[in-house]
């Protein structure tokens, strides 16, 4: 694949970013400087296209650049933008969307991104509770601020230890963020009884897609609910991958299970920025965006109208269109025939996915937790998605990533990425 441009590129681009890119994880190889996004298929500097699965890391449910959204959008922008005061008829209609459909959310309050989501329901949860504790789960992530950026994809031998994403965070931050191991209630309950009314909250991926996909077992959402209950704290469920993804009211919905408080990004406005945190009413009311709320709330841009626009333009197509029931059919199709090819091959590994995602683990057993991923063979992962990005399928090139059907994808895409993977996996083996 010809990369002569993108290579040029990002030897500009090193000149004034570090690292050439602006978030981290973006710095892989091969290298690519993308310029045009268009349905299920986004383009580089060098004119090569690909089928993307990447969807910039979830947000692309409906596909990149989807008429509807960015009418919508430009709609707005032609009449209004923000001001900074008072509220707008944008944000009462996107709150409004989303308490219809969330379980958990009869308030709303948006921000720009799903860090500050995280951020603010945990100090939302302190300040309700009067605790400084919280329980995350090894392999979680929920964005990069200190209270939770510690033990996520750690290395195999940190597993259990106190392990910082980064330097310079606050020490007290790390040791008050107790890790789990997901799946495992007796772990949970262990640290709740260690931490004796010190817990605020637990803080989880429903399902933990910062791993790739590991579903949660029979009983383990519901008996968090359960220990938080008992517990005197709080459960949030961090939707920001699986908000409106895996159905229009979350991956609460689908499993019944509700949290006091939730997190939403990513696929809440089809690419757009903006995220939200939502929640129990008698909670919500505790920020002080309401007289005499004691938890800072605010944001120069928050509800801004593009994100707002996005975030009804989208739902309104998951209303209106049959959104989920294409990605999962398309996800069900994909998941099996991958199967079908692997046993055919001879190829030990497993397919994991709910709905629009997938991955497939070379491993032989089905994953319940960040620990039995050591199973997987890393190097012929990040390999076979080397090889297809050659082949214009293009997959994070990074371990455990996850890969995300759009409502853009047809049964043409899903035709040829099954083709690409059959021969990559042949030359593979
Ligand atoms: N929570 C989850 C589950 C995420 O996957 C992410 C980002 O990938 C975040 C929170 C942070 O969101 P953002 O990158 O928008 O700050």
């Amino acid at each position: 694949m010809i990369n002569t441009n993108s290579a040029k590129l990002r030897e500009e681009a090193r000149k004034y970013a570090p690292g050439g890119v602006h978030s981290a994880t973006r710095n892989v190889e091969p290298f690519h400087v993308f310029t045009r996004g268009e349905g299920a298929y986004i383009y580089d500097a060098d004119g090569n296209k690909f089928i993307d699965y990447q969807a910039a890391f979830g947000p692309y449910i409906l596909g990149h650049n989807f008429p509807y959204v960015n009418n919508k959008v430009i709609e707005a922008l032609s009449r209004t933008d923000m001001y900074g005061v008072g509220t707008t008829d944008l944000e009462i209609e996107a709150a409004r969307k989303i308490t219809v459909h969330v379980p958990s959310a009869e308030q709303v309050l948006f921000a720009n991104s799903g860090s500050e989501a995280t951020f603010h329901a945990i100090r939302l949860a302190r300040g309700i509770t009067g605790r400084q504790k919280l329980i995350k789960f090894q392999g979680c992530y929920h964005g990069w601020h200190d209270y939770v950026a510690r033990n996520m994809l750690s290395s195999w031998d940190k597993i259990g230890k106190r392990d910082p994403g980064s330097a310079g965070m606050l020490e007290e931050a790390i040791d008050n963020t107790l890790v789990c191991t997901y799946n495992d209630l007796d772990d949970v309950e262990r640290t709740f009884n260690e931490n004796k009314g010190q817990i605020s909250c637990i803080i989880i991926e429903p399902i933990p897609h910062n791993i790739g996909i590991i579903m949660p077992q029979p009983g383990f959402l519901e008996g968090l609910r359960e220990l938080c209950d008992a517990n005197g704290a709080l459960l949030i469920f961090d939707e920001v991958i699986t908000g409106f993804r895996h159905s229009i009211g979350g991956y609460q919905k689908v499993a019944g299970v509700t949290p006091d408080l939730t997190t939403m990004g990513k696929a809440m406005a089809n690419g757009f920025p903006i995220a939200a945190v939502a929640g129990k009413k008698e909670y919500m009311q505790r920020f002080n965006t309401q007289p005499g709320g004691d938890v800072w709330f605010a944001g120069t841009y928050n509800g801004h109208a593009v994100g707002t626009a996005a975030c009804i333009a989208t739902i309104e197509t998951m209303e209106n269109e049959p959104v989920h029931e294409h990605i999962f059919r398309l996800g069900d199709r994909m998941r099996s025939e991958i199967r079908g090819i692997l046993d055919r091959l001879g190829i030990t590994a497993y397919v994991a996915g709910f709905g629009s995602t997938w991955t497939t683990y070379f491993m032989d057993f089905e994953p319940k937790n960040y620990t039995d991923l050591q199973h997987n063979d890393a190097e012929f992962y990040v390999t076979y998605r080397k090889k297809l990005i050659e082949k214009g399928i293009y997959k994070m090139p990074m371990n455990l990533k996850r890969n995300h059907l759009s409502y853009s994808h047809t049964d043409k895409e899903v035709d040829i990425t099954l083709e690409a993977i059959e021969t990559v996996l042949k030359e593979m083996t």
